[in-house]
């Protein structure tokens, strides 16, 4: 069966907010273990699902058939580290010919994209964000628990240009003490390339990074600090709700963003939902359960589609806006399980 995009008005949550983006994905495996999101004394190795416990690649295929009829236009396919996912170029393709689906990205730590850049984007890859928390080589290792170095990282970005993807994402983790000093070497070697690092608070997720609140450099005293060095004026939003807050060097140099969800929250027009790579729905990045769309994927993409259409009208989530209150979820899903 093959739902056309809904002419029908918008699949609205509880507080009003349409499903608009979806964040897929498609391991829960990674090569690194960054100690904000996978540390290495709390994940094994050998942790989580074997592959017969992942969605199959036609699985995947009904699930974003389903949200697509549902909403979606917006398709981001994530980790784990998606790039280990065997013949994820073949996935990609069937993704991208899926009507009302106008936007596939992934995001990647980078270390294994520059055998794969060419094959992603002959397959139908649009865009691509590439993590990287530092360019000084033991900052870099230390950031990815010992497991990353940062010249594959460079070379994949490279690759990226060389196979046709336009302007990317670097998405940078921020954490007080272990790589802020990185923030400014990042900017000097990305400005005037046309790629847009985006600086990220460093978030609460999961159970066992051990955050707190001391530990966050907040956007805006991070945009004291590199206005002091390069003056930047705030630019427009390219859509209500985008995530990322953009300024532009004054001097011509590009752009900068800053995704402030700790200091700024955005839940009121978070149009997020998120499935992790065996098949759970979250409805926010805090949720501290999923909802298993296994049943209803099983019976098709109408039956999913009816599923969603009832799960995302009860959503109420807006974790980041009531952080701290005794009313806010005490227990997380894992970031790597749902991919930022
Ligand atoms: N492995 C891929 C990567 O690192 O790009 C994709 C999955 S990773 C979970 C997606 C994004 O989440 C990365 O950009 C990472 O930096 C970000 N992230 C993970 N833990 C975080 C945290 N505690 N706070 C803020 N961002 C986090
Ligand atoms: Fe792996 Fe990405 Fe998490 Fe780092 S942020 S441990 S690269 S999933
Ligand atoms: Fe969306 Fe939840 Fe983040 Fe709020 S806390 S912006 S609802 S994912």
């Amino acid at each position: 069966m093959n739902l056309a995009r809904p002419a029908q008005a918008p699949i609205l949550d509880r507080l009003g907010r349409p499903l608009h983006d979806l964040r897929l994905s498609v391991i829960d495996a990674c090569n690194f273990r960054c100690g904000y999101c996978m540390p290495a004394d709390r994940i094994p190795d050998d942790h989580g699902l074997d592959a017969a416990g992942r969605l199959s690649f036609d699985q995947i295929e009904t699930l974003v058939r389903a949200f697509a009829a549902a909403g979606v236009h917006k398709l981001r396919l994530t980790g784990g580290e998606p790039l280990l996912r065997k013949r994820l170029p073949d996935l990609v393709a069937r993704l991208a010919r899926i009507p009302g689906i106008d936007d596939l990205a992934l995001t990647t730590n980078g270390s294994l994209l520059a055998a794969q850049a060419r094959a992603l984007r002959e397959a139908g890859l649009r865009r691509l964000t590439v993590s990287l928390d530092a360019l000084d080589p033991a900052v870099f290792s230390a950031m990815s628990g010992g497991r990353g170095e940062v010249g594959p990282v460079l070379e994949g970005i490279a690759a990226a240009g060389a196979a046709g993807f336009g302007p990317l994402k670097i998405n940078c983790v921020v954490q007080r003490g272990l790589n802020e000093e990185q923030v400014l070497p990042l900017l000097g070697h990305f400005r005037g390339t046309g790629h847009v690092v985006r600086f990220i608070e460093y978030m609460d997720v999961g159970t066992c990074n051990g955050w707190r609140q001391e530990q966050v450099v907040t956007s805006a005293e991070l945009r004291d600090r590199i206005a002091a060095r390069w003056p930047l004026r705030p630019l427009q939003s390219h859509y209500c709700g985008e995530v990322a807050e953009r300024y532009a060097f004054a001097d011509g140099g590009g752009e900068v963003g800053f995704v402030s969800s700790v200091s700024t929250p955005f839940c009121g027009h978070c149009h997020r939902a998120r499935v992790s790579a065996d098949g759970q729905l979250y409805t926010c990045l805090f949720a501290d359960q999923g909802h298993d769309l296994k049943p209803a994927l099983a019976q098709g993409e109408a039956a999913l589609f009816g599923h969603l259409a009832g799960l995302w009208s009860r959503r109420e989530d807006r974790y980041s806006e009531i952080r701290g209150n005794p009313s806010a979820p005490r227990k997380h899903i894992e970031m790597y399980l749902i991919g930022g």
